[in-house]
């Protein structure tokens, strides 16, 4: 099933997701991953977080041809970087909840990874090149975080009003948790 994905702006993005337990009901967390596999491939994206759907769990996909039409697809749970080293790399970024902005973001080169399959098989792995960036960019996701916080100060504030406009287009009621009521006239 196709969700709607949540844009920048919607406060379920900036939540920092909860683990999944292994022995939770297999079924949903299997129709879960069929959601975001169709919702991913709708909007023609190589990854998708589950909070990018509305589910505030520590679950990403992968989908990718790399440059040798080489497949690479893989579901992510519970994942952990353990180290992330090795050269900075500068990737020109997009993010499907954020429609419309490309930003370069500086990110290093290499990552070990620890996590589940959908099987529950468990693997510590190594990653580099783009499959590593995609990977830090998904994890920034289940933290709460957007890879426009890694850009400087002075290129958020060029972005703030296409930022803020794109929140308020897309998300009409954001709940914002720093929305003081008093203020309300
Ligand atoms: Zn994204």
């Amino acid at each position: 099933m196709i969700l709607p994905i949540l844009i920048y702006g919607h406060p379920l993005l900036r939540k920092r997701c909860l683990e999944i337990e292994k022995f939770s009901n297999s079924n949903k967390i299997n129709s879960l991953i069929k959601n975001m596999y169709d919702t991913m491939g709708k909007a023609q994206g190589i990854g998708l977080a589950a909070p990018q759907i509305g589910i505030s769990l520590r679950l990403f996909i992968i989908e990718y041809n790399n440059f040798y039409k080489k497949k690479f697809k893989q579901v992510f749970i519970n994942p952990k970087i353990l180290k992330i080293y090795g050269s900075y790399l500068i990737t020109k970024e997009g993010c499907l909840s954020i429609p419309n902005i490309l930003e370069n973001i500086i990110r290093k080169n290499h990552l070990i990874l620890e996590y589940y399959d959908e099987n529950w098989k468990k693997y510590k792995q190594h990653f580099n090149g783009l499959l590593s960036i995609i990977i830090q960019h998904e994890y920034d996701h289940i933290e709460g975080k957007f890879f426009l916080d890694h850009i400087s100060d002075t290129k958020k504030l060029f972005l703030h009003n296409q930022l803020k406009k794109i929140s308020a287009k897309i998300n009409p009621n954001p709940i914002n948790p720093n929305t003081n009521n008093n203020l309300h006239f």
